[in-house]
């Protein structure tokens, strides 16, 4: 059993070696590292962190205990030291479904002595609340149930609504939807990538082949770049207020996203990666000498 726990980590040691030397060329996912992994990790923790909208989220803490006028002085059964406890606990647990598991342990059915039944749609059960302190079951509010956790009734509802009828709690499926829409806005681009790589001629190429074959000068890794390169500079001309071309930067267009800004942003749109000659060795060709030929489609639309 030792051994092999020594020769995993010696293993993980060594591919992160790998990782360091092969840096800059394919790089393996790292979601431990991850900045929504740390914040989800805080997050459970109950410490502060920072969330999606870069706003800084406060850290939990114990909250003060429900009123004296409370019908179950639950400020007398469980005191300072033992909520302290119950707190730490709970968010030393720092996962989501083992908390959730936590509460629901915590919930008991209360059977009213009269109860309104209604067979298409039976109401819930009303719950109590309950902390174990020295081994015993302790009954308390729901106000000091939630401000010992700090926590909100949310929270409890959707443990409720999670739970089965035979107390199975379902599994957490957060983050694990997948945005369709701006999923198929990236396939259409990459598509469109794709279909804008030149392509050329091969010699082995048989006649009925329909294999496509492009420059073998870039590698995988090339192509991929230069589609994060795309994606990065792509700009949707309905954000943009204004646009401006000028004679002396042919490889750039100027824009202004709102009224507010002052200057126009410059849009660099020449390939980088290829190598192209500087501007003051191109000559320029007029694109149209003159009166552009109407497509055989436009003539007969204008015959007519
Ligand atoms: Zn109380």
């Amino acid at each position: 059993m030792q051994d092999t726990i020594m020769h995993d980590s010696t293993s993980a040691a060594n591919k992160a070696a790998v990782a360091v030397f092969t840096k800059g060329r394919k790089r393996t996912r790292q979601p431990e590292n991850w900045k929504q992994t740390k914040s989800k990790i805080l997050r459970n923790s109950g410490k502060s962190y920072i969330n999606s909208k870069n706003t800084i989220t406060k850290a939990r803490q114990l909250k003060p205990p429900c009123k004296d006028t409370c019908r179950l002085r639950c400020f007398t059964k469980i005191n300072s030291v033992q909520r302290q406890n119950i707190f730490d606990t709970y968010w030393g647990i720092g996962d989501i479904h083992n908390q959730r598991s936590f509460i629901w342990s915590c919930l008991t059915n209360i059977e009213p002595k009269y109860k309104y039944t209604n067979a298409l749609a039976p109401r819930n059960c009303n719950k109590a609340f309950h902390f174990i302190v020295n081994g015993n079951p302790i009954r308390v509010c729901k106000v000091f149930f939630l401000n010992i956790l700090d926590i909100s009734d949310r929270v409890v509802r959707t443990v409720r609504s999670k739970t089965d009828e035979h107390g199975v709690l379902k599994t957490d499926f957060r983050g694990m939807t997948c945005n369709r829409k701006s999923d198929e806005v990236l396939i259409s681009d990459i598509k469109e990538f794709i279909n804008s790589i030149p392509r050329t001629d091969s010699h082995y190429r048989r006649q009925s082949s329909i294999r496509e074959y492009i420059d073998g000068s870039k590698t995988i890794v090339d192509l991929f770049r230069d589609f994060e390169e795309v994606q990065n500079k792509k700009i949707s001309l309905l954000e943009n207020l204004m646009i401006k071309v000028t004679k002396n930067n042919p490889f750039s267009f100027f824009i202004k996203e709102s009224y507010k800004q002052q200057n126009f942003s410059e849009v660099y749109v020449r390939n980088r990666r290829t190598k192209m000659l500087p501007l003051n060795q191109l000559t320029l060709v007029k694109a149209y000498t003159g009166k552009q030929e109407l497509s055989e489609n436009k003539k007969k639309i204008y015959a007519s």
